[in-house]
């Protein structure tokens, strides 16, 4: 029986199937913004697009994953111009970084990775045939705008009536907007092309219109429907993509190509929050895979920390639930090395499945399996692999069920990227910090709750000037290297 999963647009929980069966699955992803270290909120999202990939994968499918890199956009280019760098350089570095997190969380590395630099001219020329087709149209300092009111179906993702405004005017609905992330109540014609501004710096491109740089909502509506067709099976991301980013996709993708209907399944997980509140940059209330890994939580109890939560609900984090993560994925080491010494083999032996090839034997881990293909519920899955546990190492059984248990085992542990016995080898080591930074990084943050501002910021630059840099969070800080 095939994932079923919810999907936002329909509201309903669906199968998920290749919309043509000789093509792979295709899922498409939002990606990063690469302007500093992706947050563990960040990572819960990609984490859980990992685990349906898996799923899929491990269900039969081949699966064609693309995700984007958004490395042109305001922070992108404010963050590069503080720093006196090009951009291609500042990016490639947090890219890097992206990716280094990402082998570190176990996440798997998507089919397609395209940057939004590296396809402006698709952009362009999607942007053009939005004009032509009159869905756009342009203002006199050479920016592109999308006109909402020329796309009935706008708002339907996100379950929004725009009737009162199309009736209102037929001129465009709202003020336009120039700025990417905005709120319902400020419903506007987004901007397709930004015209070049003295803050942009170096960066910008030539287009009919003048020189300037595509909005962010256009690049994964042409990358997308570039790398996976017109028509695709997924598209994904955080629940803030689903209004105004993904609605803007839609009305975008459906006003230019000539195959309607886009992704068949929209998929959107719910936030990692802290104290009620977001997870995010902004709020300055985030942790990176580095201020937890110094923390000296392994790599696997992070992992495993944030995906242990139904993506439909949202997640509050603690640090205790690192010690909980830990606490739990001993305990599966502990009933995996027992059923290997059942099967006369040893922690060493006990590799990934090869998931391409078709075994759907899941013997007493057949319940966790169901949970999963059952809109993808990992805290149910989990339970019953706890509650498998006890039966696979129980005296009586015998050597061939002790190896089927341990097939099934492999699998569903591979599904849900869970790693064991390695996870002193697999953390990425915090980088090692010089006594005197030490001493300085500790200055600074009695300087800060003591609220002696001057004396916390001259201390932040002497860092700075020194290599490493202070992420602050509520209780704590954390020391990177520049
Ligand atoms: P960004 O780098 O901001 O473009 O975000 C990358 C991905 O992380 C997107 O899919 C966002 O929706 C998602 N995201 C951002 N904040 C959170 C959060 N607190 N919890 C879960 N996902 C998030
Ligand atoms: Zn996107």
């Amino acid at each position: 029986m095939a994932i079923r999963l919810y999907d936002t647009l329909t509201r309903s929980i669906k199968p998920l199937v290749p919309r043509d069966p000789d093509l792979p699955y295709r899922m498409y992803c939002c990606g990063p913004t690469v302007y500093a270290p992706a947050h563990i909120g960040n990572f819960r999202t990609f984490l859980i697009q990992d685990i349906l990939r898996r799923a899929l994968e491990t269900d039969g499918l081949s699966v064609r994953h693309a995700r984007n890199i958004t490395d042109v956009e305001d922070k992108t280019i404010r963050e590069s111009q503080i720093e006196g760098i090009a951009l291609s350089e500042f990016t490639a570095r947090w890219k890097k970084k992206f990716h280094d997190d990402c082998a570190a969380l176990n996440i798997l590395p998507p089919h397609d990775e395209p940057s939004a630099v590296a396809h402006i001219p698709l952009q362009i020329a999607m942007i053009e045939k939005l004009i032509a087709r009159r869905h756009a149209y342009t203002t006199p300092d050479g920016s592109v705008y999308f006109d909402i009111s020329s796309y009935p179906a706008y708002g339907k993702l996100s379950h929004l009536d725009i009737s009162q405004l199309r009736t209102q005017t037929a001129a465009p609905a709202a003020t336009p907007t120039d700025v990417d992330e905005y709120e319902r109540e400020n419903l506007a014609d987004f901007a397709l092309w930004k015209s070049r501004k003295s803050a942009d710096g170096p960066n910008y491109w030539q287009s009919p219109w003048g020189e300037g740089r595509p909005g962010w909502h256009i690049e994964c509506t042409a990358m997308s429907t570039h790398y996976l067709g017109e028509t695709f099976d997924l598209h994904g991301g955080g629940e803030d993509l689903c209004f105004p980013h993904h609605e803007n996709e839609i009305a975008q993708a459906e006003c230019s190509c000539s195959q309607k209907g886009f992704a068949a399944h929209w998929f959107h997980s719910r936030h990692l929050m802290v104290d009620g509140k977001k997870m995010s940059k902004s709020l300055n209330n985030f942790h990176t895979l580095d201020t937890l890994l110094q923390h000296g939580a392994p790599a696997m109890a992070i992992r495993y920390a944030l995906i242990c939560g139904h993506y439909r609900s949202r997640l509050n984090f603690t640090l205790k639930s690192l010690e909980d993560a830990q606490t739990a994925l001993a305990r599966l080491e502990r009933a995996t090395a027992r059923l290997l010494s059942l099967c006369g083999l040893t922690e060493t032996d006990f590799a990934p499945p090869n998931v391409s090839e078709k075994n759907t034997a899941w013997g007493i881990f057949q319940g966790a399996w169901d949970a999963l293909t059952d809109d993808l519920n990992v805290p149910a899955a989990l339970g019953k692999i706890y509650a498998a546990l006890p039966v696979s190492t129980a005296p009586d059984r015998s050597l061939n069920q002790a190896r089927s248990d341990l097939s099934g085992l492999g699998k569903i542990l591979y599904t849900l990227g869970i790693t064991l016995f390695s996870a002193k080898n697999t953390d990425t080591p915090p980088a090692q910090i010089p006594p005197d930074i030490a001493a300085l990084a500790e200055q600074r943050w009695h300087a800060k709750q003591t609220r002696d501002f001057a004396a916390a910021d001259l201390l932040r630059r002497q860092l700075s000037s020194l290599g490493w840099k202070i992420v602050d969070n509520k209780e704590n800080y954390a020391l990177e290297k520049l």
